[in-house]
């Protein structure tokens, strides 16, 4: 038996069908969960008592907690605990054009990237897909407003759970419920291979971001193992190939890292690496954590790296931050709690 929150609208009609009732019933239920956002399944009322019972005893309905919030100006982070009492967290960003969630997708992460804290605890398990749906239902009822975006870029390697977050972009993305647009979804890989292009056939407008951080395999082998499996000269094909199936632009992350990957000769060679592909780079000036030793680079390397990318005719950006005072930056989720 699982967790009703890990269906789509096409589960639920199938469900129906398969009892021998009514098709319909699957788009009035998955109303219920995400418009009405009912709390009780006794609260339906357009269905019958004794096939509302059978559905009581055919899912379960747990719901994952939040045990802290931690507030800034304009983000929140939020601890959450696990049915098996495993914590994950999420963050809440609030821009003028709308609020966003950064979501977790496993519980630690196998990918074990040398900068990022939330790597430093290997990968437990995966989330299961109502374990991500339900940090968007409880921020937005904690918040008490709706969640515009979401960027799947939190603990965990989104591509090493690939067919959880195939499901749960489907459910957050259905007009029938909460209608997160699918050109408001990211989700953010380190670059494996064959995910992306199984990615690039499916039929949704889904932004993709690529945890890129270095211009050569030189520098990405040394500071991101996954280097090793998906070279630069396998990641860049696949990423043409992307772009020629679905005429989606990529998002290049590069994180800007004092001394390893931010010379002015860095910036060239990631300008020749990225030329012809229809792309942009966001640079993300790096969050420090007090286990690991990277710097962040000094505010006017980083300015020279974006002009060098400019004068080459990239589009380049400098990622705003968030978050910096409550530790809700990047890969440093949840590691205050559990990794002191
Ligand atoms: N595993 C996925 C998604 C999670 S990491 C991926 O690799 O893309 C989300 C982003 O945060 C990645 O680009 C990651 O490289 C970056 N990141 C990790 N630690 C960081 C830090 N301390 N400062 C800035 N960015 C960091």
């Amino acid at each position: 038996m699982s967790n009703i929150y890990s269906y789509n609208l096409d589960d639920f009609e199938s469900y129906f069908e398969s009892i021998g009732d009514k098709k319909f019933h699957g788009k009035q239920l998955f109303r219920w969960l995400y418009e009405k956002k009912i709390k009780d399944m006794d609260e339906i009322t357009d269905i019958k008592k004794d096939i509302v019972e059978k559905i009581k005893s055919d899912f379960t309905f747990e719901k994952i907690k939040i045990i802290k919030v931690e507030k800034d100006k304009d983000t929140r982070k939020y601890l959450f605990e696990l049915v098996d009492g495993e914590h994950i967290e999420a963050v809440l960003m609030i821009h003028d054009y709308g609020k966003s969630v950064c979501i977790s997708s496993e519980v630690g992460c196998n990918m074990g990237c040398k900068f990022c804290e939330s790597g430093r605890r290997k990968r437990v398990r995966v989330l299961e897909v109502y374990e991500m749906v339900e940090q968007i239902l409880l921020i937005e009822e904690e918040l008490g407003d709706r969640i515009s975006h979401v960027v799947i870029m939190g603990i965990g390697e989104p591509f090493d759970n690939y067919d959880n977050i195939v499901k749960f972009i489907k459910i957050i993305n259905s007009n029938f419920g909460l209608a997160i647009g699918a050109r408001h979804i990211t989700v953010s890989t380190c670059g494996i291979v064959p995910k992306i292009k199984e990615f690039s056939n499916l039929d949704l407008q889904v932004n993709l971001a690529i945890s890129l951080h270095a211009p050569n395999n030189e520098i990405r082998d040394k500071i991101m193992p996954i280097n090793k499996a998906y070279p630069l000269d396998v990641l860049m094909p696949a990423l043409k190939e992307y772009y020629s199936k679905t005429n989606r632009r990529l998002t290049m992350e590069y994180i800007m890292l004092d001394g390893v990957n931010d010379s002015d000769l860095c910036a060239l060679e990631l300008s020749k690496l990225l030329k012809g592909l229809n792309c942009y780079v966001n640079l993300i000036p790096y969050n420090e954590t007090e286990n690991i030793q990277f710097k962040r680079s000094k505010m006017i390397q980083i300015s020279s790296f974006y002009d060098i990318l400019k004068k080459n005719d990239i589009n380049v950006t400098i990622r705003r931050e968030f978050g910096g005072n409550i530790s809700a930056a990047c890969g440093q989720l949840r590691s205050k709690e559990e990794l002191k």
